[in-house]
């Protein structure tokens, strides 16, 4: 079973809660597909048992004792991204037209690499697949993929696969959440929340995933925690959580321990009730959470 983690954006609590459901799944995959601010590996102690270099594209490269400083590859570039011979690798695109267009054939585009990839074996044998940016580098569709790819390798013998998904609607999350068994959608009872979460579903529908919303800090503007469940239901789709605002959840982040090893926390309860109900909804796996310790 894949459950993907979303929302529509960052800093509503998808990292804290996919964290926690980890936990209670435990014998688990982690994917962490929310590469430009990869944190789930934090919580954890492990080791790495793989380790890749990911390239997601070319960047030109000159031979400078063959330039001749002609300037035609600076007159061909339309992103700026080459002057007097030398390349800014911040700009360059990998188009390639400036290959072709010198004469002393002095520039050759080369991969790129643009992350490190790998696979962590941590405590009670849980694997986290994730990746580590190279400064300027974005997350990328093809990125997500290789890690989801990484880590459905060890999924054999593991009950579930929890994927943190990347934040917004673009190509890294469309590549979070293809093929996946469900998606669980955390939403924040804001304006900008409701729009996010209209946003997100419009994409679940479109990609016809079995879809969960949870509200995180509902109680924090109940009136609009009320639109969104209302939304929810127009879209004949399920509220399987409603996490309270709690405190314990700040001390959770600051000390990296999942909230659900807190024995005293109301949203560690309200986390463990809606893996209930997530396990129920996907098909009633064994009742095998704890409240861990
Ligand atoms: S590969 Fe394209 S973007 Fe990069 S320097 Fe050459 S022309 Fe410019
Ligand atoms: S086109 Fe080739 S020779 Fe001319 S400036 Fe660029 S790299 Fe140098």
């Amino acid at each position: 079973m894949e459950l993907v983690i979303l929302s529509g954006k960052g800093g509503t609590g998808k990292t804290t809660i996919g964290v926690a459901l980890a936990q209670l799944a435990q014998e688990v995959v982690g994917i962490d597909c929310d590469v430009d601010a990869a944190n789930m590996y934090l919580y954890y102690q492990g080791e790495d048992i793989e380790k890749q270099k990911f390239y997601s594209g070319k960047k030109a490269v000159v031979h400078e004792s063959q330039c001749t400083q002609c300037g035609q590859c600076q007159e061909v570039c339309h992103f700026g991204a080459i002057q007097q011979g030398k390349i800014d690798l911040f700009a360059c695109e990998g188009c390639g037209a400036c290959t072709l267009v010198c004469p002393q054939k002095a520039i050759a585009l080369v991969d790129e690499k643009a992350a490190q990839v790998f696979v962590t074996q941590l405590e009670k044998g849980m694997i986290l697949s994730r990746a580590e940016m190279e400064i300027g580098s974005d997350g990328s569709g093809k990125l997500v993929t290789q890690l989801r790819t990484n880590g459905r390798k060890f999924s054999k013998n593991k009950k579930v696969i929890i994927v943190d998904g990347s934040p917004g609607i673009g190509c890294p999350v469309i590549a979070s959440m293809t093929g996946s068994d469900a998606v669980l959608l955390v939403a924040e009872p804001t304006l900008s929340g409701l729009e996010d979460i209209k946003r997100v579903i419009t994409l679940c529908e479109h990609f016809q995933l079995l879809t969960l919303v949870c509200i995180n800090k509902y109680d924090m503007n109940e009136e609009i925690s009320r639109k969104i469940e209302s939304f929810v239901h127009q879209k004949q789709l399920k509220i399987v959580g409603k996490i309270p605002y709690d405190e314990t959840v700040i001390q959770s982040i600051n000390e990296l321990s999942p909230i659900v090893t807190y024995e005293n926390s109301i949203a560690a309860k309200a986390i463990e009730d809606m893996w209930e109900k997530i396990k129920i909804k996907l098909g009633g796996m064994k009742n095998e959470s704890s409240h861990c310790k």
